[in-house]
């Protein structure tokens, strides 16, 4: 499989607060992700994980800095443009699944791709067939409330890559899940990124999953380093 870079991050620097309470995340952070890749980024708490992944995604702008998504740099476009990159092209999972509540679980997954224009049939078809995918075939009409923890992860799995992105990030995606569910949300999230040929970031706090991913980053003194 042909490699692309798919995110590219140019001395990115976020900071939070001004004056004396400035709080520096990012200094000069540097990180290449390329499609078919899995990365896990593991650090303690509060050094800066979603802040990252927030910025990688589109979801915050840096303070300084480039992000490059699919060779395209993104910071001087307007939020119509990000928007438009973030829906089309980026996946994002959170610890916490952010479903929303009234809506099924294939409805959940058809939701993105209405939103980008294709038709209840089409997303429909492609919401079963990723609920399949990720073994979840029989609960497609549930609602989140009536799903168990890991069951809610794979729908939110699911809908992130509805879509057809070609990068995935996720904020401790089994971070909410006991270690077996843990490893099987994970089972089905690697299936998915190794059939796909996604370019994955993965934050976690699970050494055991980190291990399994192709490269392990963390984030040192605002940068990212491999460990
Ligand atoms: P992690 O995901 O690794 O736990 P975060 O990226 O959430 O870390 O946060 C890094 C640091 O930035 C933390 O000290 C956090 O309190 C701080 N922080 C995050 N978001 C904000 C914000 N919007 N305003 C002020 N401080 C923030
Ligand atoms: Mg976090």
């Amino acid at each position: 499989m042909k490699r692309n870079v798919v995110l590219k991050l140019s001395g990115v620097a976020r900071h939070y607060g001004q004056g004396e309470t400035l709080l520096t995340i990012l200094k000069g952070a540097d990180f290449t992700l390329s499609s078919g890749e899995m990365v896990a980024l593991v650090a303690p708490s509060g050094t800066g994980k979603s802040t990252l992944l927030h910025v990688a995604g589109l979801l915050e702008h840096p303070d300084g800095g480039e992000v490059v998504v699919n060779d395209r740099p993104c910071d001087g476009l307007s939020d119509d443009k990000r928007t438009a990159i973030r829906r089309g092209e980026i996946g994002f999972v959170y610890q916490f699944h952010h479903l929303l509540p009234e809506f099924s679980a294939q409805e959940n997954i058809m939701m993105p791709q209405l939103i980008a224009g294709l038709s209840w049939k089409e997303a429909s078809e492609r919401a079963k067939m990723l609920l399949d995918y990720m073994r979840i075939g029989h609960r497609g009409t549930h609602r989140p409330g009536e799903l168990s923890g890991g069951e809610q992860q794979r729908v939110a799995i699911a809908r992130a890559v509805a879509n057809a992105p070609s990068l995935l990030l996720a904020d401790e995606p089994t971070g909410n899940l006991d270690p077996e569910t843990a490893s099987y949300v994970f089972d089905a999230l690697e299936a998915l990124v190794r059939q796909s040929g996604l370019a994955a970031l993965i934050a976690t706090h699970n050494h055991e999953l980190a291990r399994r991913m192709d490269r392990r980053v963390t984030i040192s003194d605002g940068k990212v380093v491999d460990f």
